[in-house]
């Protein structure tokens, strides 16, 4: 039998964990805060990557590999980057163990000169070579993506949300101008934004981190915010703006048209496996995940009803014939017809697996000319002819995807409030919500409010991001009476 599934009203967290472990998304390991990726887990990070991908080289970035392993030294050049990343970095220090006493001890022999640091980024690794790269203008811009794990030593961990290893893309450019490197960080921003919305279904907010948010050496960090199902927030990627901190650190500086030497602008982008965290709890329900079709590795299962001892071949046949028909139209389709499974363990499966369609077709479908159509998000069965299944299919798979943006969209704005007391904030950001309430601007007032209420400015939002609201206006910050230049998005998060 599938997995039991704790109610969400009963408890979140178990939900969520019981989702992904119903799914087979992902399993802990013996070491704290890794993951292991099983096929269904690791194909829909791949999914993720593909569209991404893309997305990339249409703007004009190719892929690189950096290595894995950074000199202790590199980590110390940039002051805010060493503070904001030496917290969490694990450190190898020797490279040789040898038995002793019938134990297997780390060898003291084999000291290394100079510890080296698993990449927690890699902004250290690559503006050193960037700076045996770059010599002219004509070299610039140089925009690289590289796909690859990284470890941040986190304490409190929780699956795909915040992992000490995890899997992601860290997009870095070099760029000439000041104007150029913001422009990149903007456009990088927008592409996230896109992604979230058109492939995720998951609606999200931009804008700009507050300076105690900020990434440790980034000028600016611009976020897409997006509010999980049970109020929270959840930073779901980042764009940073790095002026010229890292240039100056590894000297990397640029002959320009007139011939003379400046540091070079740079940019740094990034998304995670923390992603399908949110897939899965912008959209699954009490009985499992659900996946917005384009994303999904299997878009339709169909699943024939056999019968034991009888001739099945006629079901099996139609069977086929529909996957033949679907995958002629580009459709993600597999049939399952393993006989070691009953029909009905295939639906619960395929249910808790946030297969988007199934078609389950017995002995008077075939007779009749239909199948029974069932719809993840909706649950909806219905009987439909074969005959052009392919567009009756493609149409539910669409508007299924559709129907994911709009009821997160949709459960975002009942859960959005402008709030003009403290004590509204309290309640908003405790019932679970966005909360758009005037900031001084003060790193005090916002480090009071968390301290009270564990809610945190999750952005600066830029202008005109939700519907009659006008967050550019001026007002007065409720918690310390100081003037305000606009309106800022608090929310709990995760
Ligand atoms: P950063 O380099 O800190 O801007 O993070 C880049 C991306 O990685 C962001 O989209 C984060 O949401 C994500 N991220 C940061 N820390 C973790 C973590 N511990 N586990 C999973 N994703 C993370």
């Amino acid at each position: 039998m599938a997995d039991t599934i704790t109610p969400r009203d009963q408890d979140y967290a178990q939900w969520y964990q019981d989702v992904i472990r119903a799914a087979k998304l992902a399993e802990t390991s013996p070491v704290r805060g890794s993951m292991v990726l099983p096929p269904n887990g690791y194909e829909l990070w791949q999914n993720m990557q593909g569209a991404l991908d893309a997305m990339f080289k249409a703007t004009g970035h190719r892929n690189a590999y950096f290595p894995l392993f950074i000199p202790k030294s590199f980590l110390a050049k940039e002051a805010e980057h060493v503070e904001g990343f030496a917290k969490e970095c694990a450190v190898v220090t020797h490279y040789r163990l040898k038995e002793e006493d019938g134990d297997l001890i780390v060898d003291p022999d084999a000291e290394l000169e100079e510890p080296l640091i698993v990449r927690p980024t890699s902004e250290t690794i690559i503006w050193d070579t960037y700076s045996r790269w770059i010599q002219s203008w004509r070299d610039l811009p140089l925009k690289l993506n590289q796909w690859a794990n990284v470890v941040r030593w986190e304490m409190r961990t929780r699956l795909f949300l915040r992992t000490a290893e995890f899997l992601w893309q860290e997009g870095h450019t070099a760029h000439a101008t000041e104007a150029e490197a913001i422009e990149e960080t903007r456009q990088m921003l927008d592409v996230y934004a896109t992604f979230a919305e058109e492939w995720m279904a998951m609606p999200v907010v931009k804008g700009v981190k507050t300076a105690s948010e900020r990434f440790p050496g980034a000028i600016d960090t611009y976020c897409i915010e997006a509010l999980m199902q049970d109020g929270k927030a959840l930073q779901a990627g980042t764009s940073h703006f790095l002026g010229q901190n890292f240039a100056k650190a590894f000297e990397c500086t640029f002959q320009n048209a007139d011939n003379e030497q400046e540091y070079v602008w740079a940019t740094s982008w990034g998304v995670s496996t923390r992603l399908i965290g949110a897939l899965i709890m912008t959209h699954s329900d009490d009985k499992g995940l659900v996946l917005p079709p384009k994303l999904a590795t299997t878009q339709v299962a169909i699943v024939p009803i056999t019968r034991k001892n009888a001739d099945n071949q006629a079901t099996l046949d139609a069977a086929y014939a529909m996957r033949d028909a679907l995958e002629a139209s580009g459709v993600r389709v597999t049939v399952d017809d393993r006989e070691q499974y009953r029909p009905g363990w295939k639906f619960a499966q395929y249910e808790v697996e946030g297969v988007p369609v199934r078609l389950a077709i017995g002995p008077r479908d075939v007779e009749n000319g239909t199948v029974e159509m069932t719809r993840r998000d909706t649950s909806e069965k219905e009987s439909v002819q074969r005959e052009g299944i392919a567009e009756t299919v493609g149409g539910v798979l669409e508007s299924m995807q559709a129907a994911l943006f709009e009821s997160a969209r949709q459960r975002r704005t009942d859960h959005t409030h402008v709030v003009d007391s403290y004590d509204r904030l309290k309640e908003v950001v405790e019932a679970g919500g966005f909360a758009l309430m005037h900031w001084d601007g003060s790193a005090e007032t916002e480090a009071e409010i968390k301290a009270e209420t564990k809610a945190t400015i999750r952005c600066i939002p830029f202008p005109g991001q939700f519907e009659g609201v006008d967050t550019e206006e001026a007002g007065i910050d409720p918690v310390s009476g100081e003037p305000s230049e606009r309106r800022v998005v608090y929310a709990k998060a995760y």
